[in-house]
């Protein structure tokens, strides 16, 4: 294994060499000389040996919806199952401004210039391959991102939820494969992707802000519950006063929630991306929580959760594709939908017609 990802160029790099914005809409491809198609023991080689050309191009198959492009992304996945599992999967959320992208990149530094090497697989569920995105077309994570031990992609571009925490649970085992010792799912936090990210990761860190109220920050949505870690971030400046309350406050809060993790007491601090106080401590702490897990065994339980309620949201989800994708069902759902919509035929008679026929 590498030690670094550096083959061909920096992550950032490689973004623009793949044709891929940091917002994840394509751009016209670059004339350069690659080949359209690789083998998957050539994507398998390409990503054991972290080639960012190849594991980009990983990524992007293992993103892709098309029958032929699922079959070898399960066929690459096969064979780069045996590498994976041994990374720190960490998620990361908070509502646009929280300060996600300036602190993933302080916090992201601070694991690379240890030696550490450090995906970051952004989550933008707004973001379609023509439309808006909240992560928007800002460079981000610039530094980080040209760092030869860091790694960083932005999200596969609209879909559904679940099809996203699909190819986010792939991308998180090519990236492993690679040898990264740090997996960060980063996802803004607008809604129930919050979960989704939980069921994917050991970690959760949710990254708040004074003043934003309660509601915005899904803080009456559960999202503290799910979380490990709490930070309180831009604690600079003006600002240092009010985040300590804040702090005193979430402290209570989770004084009276049940832990997120089993033998686990949740955590918050304050810290600021900017001046950079707080990001050794939030490692510190997430290196207690790994130590716990391990003493415990909660996190490789949570894993093992993780991989069979991930195989039956498969299950689902090729039953669904299935089911609407029949030419039968094709044919008959848009009358149905119509009776049901008038009212002329009840919800549940318009599902037992369409399924049964
Ligand atoms: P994101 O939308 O959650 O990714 O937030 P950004 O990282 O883009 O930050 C939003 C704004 O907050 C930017 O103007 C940052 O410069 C600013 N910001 C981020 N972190 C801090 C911090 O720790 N302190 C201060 N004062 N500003 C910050």
């Amino acid at each position: 294994m590498p030690e670094d990802c550096a083959a061909s160029g920096s992550g950032f790099a490689t973004w623009i060499m793949q044709g891929v914005r940091p917002s994840g809409a394509s751009v016209a491809a670059p004339p350069a000389k690659r080949r359209a198609v690789l083998t998957t023991a050539e994507l398998v080689r390409g990503v054991r040996t972290c080639e960012l050309g190849v594991l980009g191009r990983a990524i992007t198959l293992v993103e892709s919806n098309a029958p032929a492009h699922r079959a070898q992304a399960q066929a690459m996945l096969a064979e780069l199952m045996p590498h994976t599992g041994r990374a720190r999967r960490i998620g990361l959320t908070g509502i646009p401004g929280a300060g996600k992208s300036t602190f993933i990149e302080a916090f992201g530094l601070r694991l690379v210039e240890e030696g550490l090497r450090v995906a970051v697989l952004a989550i933008d569920p707004s973001s379609t391959v023509n439309g808006g995105s909240i992560l928007g077309d800002k460079v981000r994570m610039e530094k980080l991102g040209r760092h030869a031990r860091a790694f960083i992609r932005p999200s596969p571009s609209g879909g559904s939820l679940g099809g996203v925490a699909r190819k986010t649970r792939e991308a998180i085992l090519v990236c492993e494969a690679a040898g990264f010792d740090v997996v960060l799912v980063e996802t803004v936090g607008v809604g129930q992707n919050e979960v989704a990210v939980r069921a994917m990761v050991d970690a959760f860190v949710v990254l708040m802000i004074a003043g934003a109220g309660d509601e915005m920050q899904g803080i009456k949505k559960g999202v503290i519950e799910i979380a490990d870690l709490l930070v309180i971030n831009k604690a600079d400046g003006d600002n240092i006063a009010r985040c300590t309350g804040v702090l005193a406050e979430m402290r209570r809060v989770l004084h009276y929630l049940r832990p997120a993790t089993e033998g686990w007491v949740s955590t918050v601090q304050t810290a600021s991306a900017v001046t950079g106080a707080g990001v050794p401590e939030l490692w510190e702490t997430l290196g207690k929580f790994f130590a716990t897990g391990e003493v415990t065994g909660s996190t490789a339980r949570r894993r093992r959760e993780q991989a069979v309620a991930w195989m039956h949201a498969l299950i689902e989800e090729n039953l669904r594709t299935n089911f609407y994708g029949s030419e039968s069902v094709g044919a008959r759902r848009g009358k149905i939908e119509q009776a049901v919509a008038e009212g002329r035929l009840p919800p549940l008679a318009g599902a037992v017609e369409l399924m049964g026929g």
